[in-house]
């Protein structure tokens, strides 16, 4: 195998990568860019210049270092998108404390697992949200059961008995405790950690992926640049902040750039955005697929000026062609790119350019990121011909440390060679492009026989009355596993799984028609939008394992 007949790319650039510190880089933006709008929050009726926000991201840091806390401790955050939660991702990195981002659909279980894992000093937490009373709920899981917590913020306007509110820790600024964030700002190094994510999302198990400053400064400002931000650019946000996708490649590629961070609400909401997009004249709008389509679908959607639109990022799962054509034309969003990565790569291994045809942009994830490496590799651990299948590893500056507190987990996610096995299938083309195929843990190995479900999905798509469709493998006595799809109809559609199985007969092999087919109104979602096939699975394999299941 030549060296170019190889699934191996390399990133590579004009500009060296940073190497700072986060606080560093939002002195900078300060310096460039200090009069400059940084931070319109539409619920919240708040607009921020650089300079204003770096004032109060200062004066919060000063309080948390009159809270006593010190470089390296962790402290939670726990709640939907506002001010607050940017500020407090500046504070923190600023004292370099390492913020753990906490989901905010997570209930008590979850929070105190995750608090005990990282064994956080301090959370900051939102009110409520939706259905969720955050602090009668952390109230509820009582402190003997959270030993190394020793202080809890509450993000209010009105007092919460018992509670420091976010703005009474501000107000504790003191021109030496400014003073002092700052001294404590100069011993830092770029190599140290400075957020904590948990991933679970569509495995089950939450695990702490560990990201320095420089992991994730470089990674946003490279998302930056590849939309070719400027400080006249105003970026939509309506993905969560505690998500990679809000907190690196929206706010960092903003603070990177000079850019205006503008949030419609504090969690998605497609008439906000609209509004959002209309009312701000933003210039770029981010979203996973299922937002895009929201919008283009809401009755508002027609009468609306989003002229000012330019760019922006789809990512998170794969777009759909016609979902991109109509954010192209209807959206205006000609210079739309697509990422994709994971939060632990910072997140973003793969972008478009906002000059690829569109065929590109819709079948591939695009061109590899500077200073990035990828190769794809068999089961066999041997780098594939391009064209060929296999796991996508990645390596580079934007590798995470590990998983808190998890040293087996990370042996088995980062080799000893430094590559971060994904666990994501991928193509390699002559150009160096990767098209995503799957996951290698969705992989259903039917009575021996391989059986890739985004194949089937793929397949499955072309039956007219399809809307959706997701392919899983359900445990089988007889052949190990058996595929399974759960599909959701076109409205008005009418169809029985016999037809569904009578399209593929001749079309596919027999072994890769869906022996279980289930016509369901919406799947099973992660808040940032991603399907969990688990919760499928688990629900199929029960429904299978009870007394007088029948087949189909
Ligand atoms: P997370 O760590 O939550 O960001 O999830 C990362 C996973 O999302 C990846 O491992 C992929 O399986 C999936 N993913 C991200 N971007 C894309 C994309 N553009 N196309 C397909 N899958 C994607």
């Amino acid at each position: 195998m030549t060296a170019t007949a190889q699934s191996y790319v390399c990133g590579v650039s004009d500009t060296p990568l940073i190497y700072q510190t986060i606080g560093r880089a939002l002195d900078e933006a300060v310096r460039r860019f200090g009069d400059r709008p940084a931070l319109i929050v539409r619920r919240q009726n708040l607009r921020m210049t650089y300079a204003a926000f770096a004032s109060a991201v200062d004066d919060f840091a000063a309080g948390l270092v009159a809270l006593g806390l010190q470089t390296g401790d962790r402290i939670g955050i726990w709640s939907p998108n506002n001010a607050e939660w940017v500020i407090a991702q500046f504070a923190t990195a600023r004292l370099g404390l390492i913020l753990v981002n906490i989901n905010p659909a997570y209930r008590t279980s979850e929070l105190e697992y995750v608090l005990n894992k990282v064994g956080a000093r301090a959370l900051i937490l939102a009110r409520s949200f939706k259905t969720s009373d955050y602090v009668g709920m952390l109230g509820s899981i009582g402190a003997h059961k959270l030993p190394q917590l020793e202080q809890a913020i509450v993000i209010s306007d009105a007092p919460v008995e018992g509670y420091r509110r976010f703005a009474d820790i501000s107000a504790l600024a003191t021109p030496a405790l400014r003073e002092r964030v700052r001294e404590i700002g100069d011993t830092l190094s770029p190599d140290d950690p400075v957020n904590i994510q948990f991933t679970s999302g569509t495995t089950g198990f939450p695990k702490g992926a560990t990201l320095t400053h420089s992991n994730i400064l470089n990674n946003g400002r490279f998302v930056g640049a590849r939309q070719r931000f400027t400080e006249d650019d105003r970026l939509c946000i309506p993905v969560p902040l505690y998500h990679c996708f809000g907190m690196v490649m929206a706010v960092l590629a903003c603070v990177t750039h000079g850019a205006a961070m503008v949030f419609p609400d504090e969690a998605f909401d497609p008439a906000s955005v609209l509004d959002a997009i209309e009312q701000e004249r933003c210039t770029a709008l981010y979203g996973v697929p299922t937002m895009f389509i929201a919008e283009l679908d809401h009755p508002s959607f027609k009468g609306r000026d989003l002229s000012s639109l330019r760019t922006g990022v789809m990512a998170g799962a794969p777009c759909p062609e016609a979902v991109m054509r109509r954010v192209i034309s209807d959206m205006h969003m000609r210079d739309v790119t697509i990422c994709y990565g994971m939060t632990e790569t910072s997140p973003v291994s793969f972008q478009s350019l906002p000059d690829d045809d569109l065929e590109k942009r819709v079948s591939t994830v695009g061109a590899i990121h500077p200073y990035v490496e990828v190769k794809i590799i068999d089961a066999e651990g041997r780098i594939t011909p391009r064209g060929t299948q296999g796991e996508l590893l990645t390596r580079g500056y934007s590798v995470m440390r590990g998983y808190w507190g998890d040293a087996e987990k990370t042996r088995e996610s980062i080799d000893e060679g430094g590559w971060m096995h994904t666990g994501d299938l991928a193509v390699m083309g002559d150009d160096g492009y990767c098209r995503i195929t799957g996951r290698v843990k969705d992989m259903i190995i039917r009575g021996g026989e391989n059986v890739y479900p985004r194949e089937i999905e793929e397949f499955l798509y072309t039956h007219p009355a399809v809307m959706d469709v997701q392919v899983f493998g359900v445990p089988d006595e007889k052949y190990g596993e058996e595929v399974c799809a759960w599909i959701r109809l076109h409205d008005g559609a009418a169809i029985v799984d016999e037809e569904i199985r009578a399209f593929c007969k001749s079309r596919i092999a027999h072994y890769k028609v869906p022996r279980y087919i289930r016509f369901v109104g919406e799947f099973p979602m992660t808040v940032t939008g991603k399907i969990q096939k688990f919760v499928m699975r688990d629900a199929m394999t029960k429904e299978l394992s009870a007394p007088k299941a029948s087949a189909g």
